[in-house]
């Protein structure tokens, strides 16, 4: 079972793809547009993008550069091109797979079973350890030596969010993407004050940093004390 976001303009395919992956034990949403459904990618974090390459509002390859920028969300692509380059391309600007037109509910729910299979399974159900640090995602729980950390919502969701990829430097554009749902970015004073926050209650500070490591005008990775630079 998957959270399916379907991005479809056609009814009928819409409909009935709907229909065939709520059969198959899918939790689908279905939308007709581009821009709603970046916008549900970042609000909504689906398991699996089912994007039409044909929609009205906005070019199918935009849509995915633009899912591309805010979720590393895994992406099929439906598409009536089936010559190599046009392939190629679609896989280079980070659609994990495709299907061309007219294509079976069978093979589509085939693909999405692969994808997911290949991401690997749920990255964010199990505690992560960090050093020190530890956070459970099913809990909300975080300790740090053993002892729990009080955050709130948004700082718990930050964390979790940098968390997904330890070691990695996560932009501001993606945290505010991830954790306040704005794509379009725009309130990076947002980011650093829930960061000062965090780090506080981590008790570290951006100048003495333990876990949180900011890269100059790149973004902040989580990073254990011994690994981190
Ligand atoms: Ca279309």
């Amino acid at each position: 079972m998957a959270r399916v976001l379907l991005v479809e303009d056609d009814d009928a395919i819409r409909t009935s793809l709907t229909k065939s992956l709520t059969t198959a034990g899918h939790v689908v949403t279905a939308l007709a547009g581009g821009a709603d459904g970046i916008a549900a990618v970042a609000r909504d974090k689906p398991d699996v993008l089912l994007l039409d390459l044909g929609l009205p509002d906005l070019d199918g390859r935009d849509v995915l550069a633009m899912v591309r920028s805010v979720s590393d969300v895994p992406v099929i692509v439906a598409t009536a091109r089936d010559d190599d380059a046009s392939v190629v391309a679609l896989l280079d600007a980070g659609a994990d797979d495709y299907v061309i037109k007219p294509f079976s509910s069978v093979q589509i729910d085939a693909r999405i079973r692969a994808v997911l299979r290949r991401r690997g399974p749920e990255q964010h159900s199990e505690a992560l350890r960090l050093g020190a640090l530890s956070i459970d995602p099913r809990s909300r729980e975080v300790t740090v030596d053993g002892s729990p950390v009080d955050l709130t919502r948004k700082e718990f969701d930050l964390l979790l969010a940098l968390s997904r990829r330890p070691g990695a430097v996560v932009t501001k554009r993606e945290l505010l993407a991830e954790v306040w749902g704005l794509p379009w970015g725009g309130g990076d004073r947002t980011v650093d004050v829930h960061l000062s926050w965090l780090r506080r209650k981590l008790g570290e500070t951006a100048a003495q940093p333990r876990f949180l490591h900011s890269v100059r005008g790149v973004g902040i990775k989580l990073a254990a004390p011994e690994t981190g630079g």
